[in-house]
């Protein structure tokens, strides 16, 4: 492991842990796992599910998640069909379980029509788990957000709407190649205001071509004008094969400074920072809302769709990964036809030891604002912290972190360098396959 005070000295945007390991460390198993094998021992009363749906109506020019645009011959239905063959075959796996959360991502899931959606909700019912009244998430495109299809997510019970607004300014969505009408958007976005969902998300990036700080900042302003619960503030990324990444774009040199005008801007206005990239309004109900508590760092995922990852404590999996079109276009053939049976074993994704457990469990922790729970880690992993990383002695000398209150907590200056951390907390085995999938 590099020592941190070197990471220190580059850029602080290395990469984003949003989950580890990476989908670019997942390789084809040796054999592979039945289902049933997978979920056996694991505790399956609080389960969070997430559904994908890989369509938009745009490829935007940053976006390197596994979605396709322009579906044709049927292809939409089609991917229905295979959803409720996978659907029925891993419930099926899983035995006696609960869901306590849900999310229905993407692409955009309001890409659908309204009578697809309801199949999608008929599905997510008849699963046997997901309740009505339980958090579900959906996400939503300014230009998908029509009226019927927001009277339908509020009628079905969604409890967090997610919008990718970017940018207010038509010349910097242009610029991140994705074109979008600010009429079009502020009328999506007051629609959403007026549906009243318990918690509206907007998601905005920074260190896009042409954006200053004084420009970010009227992005967040004019955000504002709709109350929106949560803010994700995305720092952009340039990555291979991406509309900006073939064109040999690069953000902006402006990323951590307006990164921070951003932050002070929603502390003065009584947002928490939960995470560097997620704000919270102080007086958000997410905690509270209803559902069984889930808890990331060890609860279960299950996935349904191409591109869907799931977690057991021990094993990751997913279909497998691409970002360019061809290679997305086979994976969601190959999920199309695939027979039900196929559907009731994990053929590709991560073995995690005990080691990775422990580091997940760390990036998991580390990255938040509330920090590693001292005794609950110890409690689970059978060993202080101090035993097992005793490299985390950095954070503290270097001032990333501080001990209070029984946690080990990033400061400001921590949580502003997570997209440094994470990678420094990788383990060697990681790195590697993702540089192997990066040069491949
Ligand atoms: S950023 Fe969102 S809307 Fe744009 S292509 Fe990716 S998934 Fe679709």
């Amino acid at each position: 492991m590099t020592p941190l005070r070197d990471r220190l000295l580059d850029d602080p945007f290395q990469g984003y842990a949003y989950a580890y390991p990476h989908k670019t460390a997942y390789r084809h198993f040796e054999k592979p796992h039945p289902l049933k094998d997978l979920w056996a021992d694991e505790d399956k009363d609080r389960l969070f599910l997430y559904l994908h749906l890989p369509f938009c109506e745009m490829r935007c020019g940053f976006c390197n998640l596994f979605t396709t645009t322009n579906p044709r011959g049927g292809q939409v239905s089609r991917y229905l069909d295979a959803l409720e063959r996978q659907a029925d075959a891993v419930h099926d796996a899983l035995g006696t379980f609960r869901y306590s959360r849900g999310a229905i991502g993407g692409g955009t899931p309001t890409f659908l029509t309204t009578d697809e959606m309801a199949r999608v909700f008929r599905m997510l019912r008849a699963a046997g788990g997901l309740r009505k009244g339980i958090p579900l998430s959906c996400e939503l495109s300014p230009a998908t957000s029509e009226p019927e299809k927001i009277a339908q997510l509020r009628e079905e019970g969604v409890t967090r709407a997610s919008i990718g607004v970017q940018s207010f300014l038509e010349s910097e969505t242009r610029s991140l190649g994705r074109p979008q009408k600010p009429a079009v958007l502020h009328a999506a976005l007051q629609r959403l205001k007026d549906a009243a969902f318990p918690v509206l998300n907007v998601d905005l990036i920074y260190g896009i071509e042409g954006q200053s700080v004084a420009t970010w900042l009227q992005s967040l302003e004019a955000a504002m004008e709709y109350t929106p619960q949560e803010l994700f503030l995305y720092p952009l990324y340039v990555r291979p094969l991406t509309g900006l990444g073939r064109k040999g774009r690069d953000p902006s040199d402006l990323r951590l400074e307006q990164f921070r005008a951003g932050r002070d801007f929603l502390l003065e206005r009584g947002y928490r920072q939960i995470s560097l990239r997620l704000f919270r309004h102080r007086d958000c109900p997410v905690e509270g809302d209803g559902g069984p508590s889930y808890c990331c760092q060890e609860d279960g995922m299950v996935g349904l769709g191409a591109g869907a990852r799931s977690y057991t404590s021990a094993v990751h999996y997913c279909t497998e990964y691409a970002v360019g079109r061809v290679g997305i276009q086979a994976i969601l053939d190959d999920f199309i036809g695939r027979p039900a049976n196929d559907h009731s074993f994990a053929w590709y994704g991560y073995e995690l030891n005990l080691a990775e457990r422990k580091r997940r469990y760390l990036i998991k922790s580390l990255l938040r604002s509330d920090g590693l729970d001292e005794a609950a880690y110890a409690d689970w992993s059978g060993n202080s912290w101090e035993l097992d990383f005793p490299q985390l002695n950095e954070l503290l000398e270097t001032g990333l972190a501080i001990r209070e209150q029984g946690a080990l907590r990033p400061t400001l200056e921590g949580l502003e360098r997570a997209d440094t951390l994470g990678p420094w907390l990788y383990s060697d085995v990681v790195e590697t396959r993702m540089e192997e999938y990066e040069l491949a």
